[in-house]
């Protein structure tokens, strides 16, 4: 399958033969989520995940998820207790409270009160219960909520203030803790939650800056002003997420599935790889297959254009994490047909200077020009790699690197099949010769289309400059 499938570990998948059968079908990017495990939970499946690019001869991504500012309010008195619609309750910094306050919603987050005023939005439990402010006890600290709908109030739950800005930067403490701890048990990839601007980008990269290994980062977008911020977030994020779950509570619900859209769209003028995440399979946790709704909904995310779609509880903590997966790469391989016959339709990139981006093209229109079985290309940064995947061609892209991190970073990418190359050869072009020849994926007398760097008397790096049609 040309979509890469990225399968949340969890205690339903972490033994062995269970993560090989996931890959099997599909899996290139296991997602390690710090939200409910520490780096030293992980070694386990982080050996599981070598141990299997070996004996399956592909390169297989760790990619560690940082919880971000994830807000939870504090302990509620007679939890779980019920409230009314209509009903009054009062949120505010835990120590503003007193006997007044019948129900009372402790949140010890000073900056996210901050501003917080009559007629704004508050949403509670992902979203089951839903506030309005209707008065302000006290500025910036103390607030009466009116109840839109009844509902059960819990301790601990989730809170979100949806479409308001909240000045907290999206790498937390317990986050540089997880990267530093994720680094050293030798995760490929950090996904950051809670984006709003370029500068959480900024601050996680400068963190990965201290390590001389290339780790990519998935910028995950579930507040609105990411959303507004996408182009500046694109700049510098390696690829990024619909993180549909948080989205979904803070942007209305009901404009997820245009913004998804707009997204994936984004991502593939920008050339980032683009996921779509969260409740894909749901149902998959307790049934053995999915519900209509589902399956379309799977289908439709490829057909946006995404290069990836996510597993979440799926895998993690369901009943069916393989049969998840299986049922999720059989969607694919139609819905991909589909795709290249009828959405796809015939693709010219935008008239700008960008000789890169046009010989990838060229390549692409030259393998389909001549049935070849393949595209080949020797791509040290990963970016060749990333631009033929952006023009979405039939044929597998073979992207060979010497760096281990592009490698496991070139998983993101649809169609985009990454393969380790012979350093001992000199040339590029002839690295990629090398690999056709002696390579069982491809047969003989048929062609293949190779893009390389080969200096130049006016250019002596490796930057791209040749395509060779290659007939093996
Ligand atoms: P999460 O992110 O599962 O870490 O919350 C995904 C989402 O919000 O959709
Ligand atoms: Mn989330």
């Amino acid at each position: 399958m040309r979509t890469k499938i990225i399968a949340t570990l969890g205690p339903s998948c972490f033994d062995y033969e269970t993560m090989k059968a996931m890959a099997q079908y599909g899996v290139r990017i296991f997602r390690l989520n710090f939200s409910h495990s520490t780096a030293a939970d992980f070694v386990p499946a982080v050996h599981n995940i070598r141990t299997l690019e070996k004996e399956l001869g592909i390169p297989l991504t760790a990619m560690g998820d940082l919880c971000g500012p994830k807000t939870r309010i504090g302990e509620v008195d007679g939890s779980p207790l019920q409230v009314q619609k209509n009903e009054i309750v009062t949120l505010g910094l835990p120590d503003r409270r007193s006997d007044e306050h019948a129900v009372f919603i402790g949140l010890d987050f000073p900056e996210l009160l901050k501003g917080l005023d009559v007629g704004m939005p508050v949403s509670l439990s992902d979203g089951m219960l839903q506030f309005t402010v209707s008065r302000v006890l006290e500025e910036d600290a103390l607030f009466e909520l009116k109840a839109g709908n009844g509902g059960i109030l819990t301790s601990h739950k989730g809170i979100t203030f949806p479409g308001k800005f909240h000045p907290v930067p999206a790498l937390t403490d317990k986050d540089r803790k997880d990267l530093h701890e994720g680094m050293e048990i030798g995760i490929d990839a950090f996904a950051l939650s809670f984006v709003q601007t370029r500068k959480d980008i900024e601050d996680i990269k400068a963190e990965l800056a201290r390590y001389d290994r290339f780790v990519p980062v998935v910028a995950k977008l579930e507040r609105q002003n990411a959303v507004d911020n996408l182009e500046s977030i694109l700049e510098l994020a390696d690829a990024v997420m619909v993180a549909r779950g948080d989205l979904g509570l803070e942007c209305p619900l009901a404009r997820v599935p245009v913004i998804q859209k707009r997204i994936i769209r984004a991502c593939r003028h920008a050339q980032k790889a683009v996921i779509v995440a969260t409740q894909m399979l749901l149902s998959m946790v307790r049934n053995p297959i999915p519900t209509r709704a589902e399956t379309t909904d799977v289908a439709n995310a490829i057909l946006d254009g995404a290069d990836c779609v996510m597993l979440s509880e799926e895998t993690a903590i369901g009943q069916y994490p393989v049969e998840t997966v299986r049922f999720m790469g059989e969607i694919g391989a139609d819905a991909e047909a589909y795709f290249l016959e009828r959405v796809q339709g015939p693709y010219q990139p935008k008239k700008e200077k960008n000789p890169d981006k046009y010989l990838a093209y060229a390549a692409t229109l030259l393998a389909d020009n001549l049935d070849s079985e393949a595209l080949v290309c020797h791509t040290s940064s990963g970016a060749t790699g990333r631009l033929m995947s952006s023009r979405r061609p039939a044929h597998p892209i073979y992207a060979l690197t010497p760096r281990q991190g592009v490698l496991r970073y070139l998983n993101f990418f649809w169609g985009v099949r990454p393969r380790p190359v012979d350093e001992s050869i000199h040339s590029h072009r002839e690295r990629c010769e090398r690999f056709v020849s002696t390579s069982e994926e491809f047969s003989s007398g048929g062609s293949v289309v190779i893009t390389s760097g080969q200096p130049t008397p006016g250019q002596h790096g490796t930057h791209t400059n040749t395509i060779k049609v290659y007939y093996k």
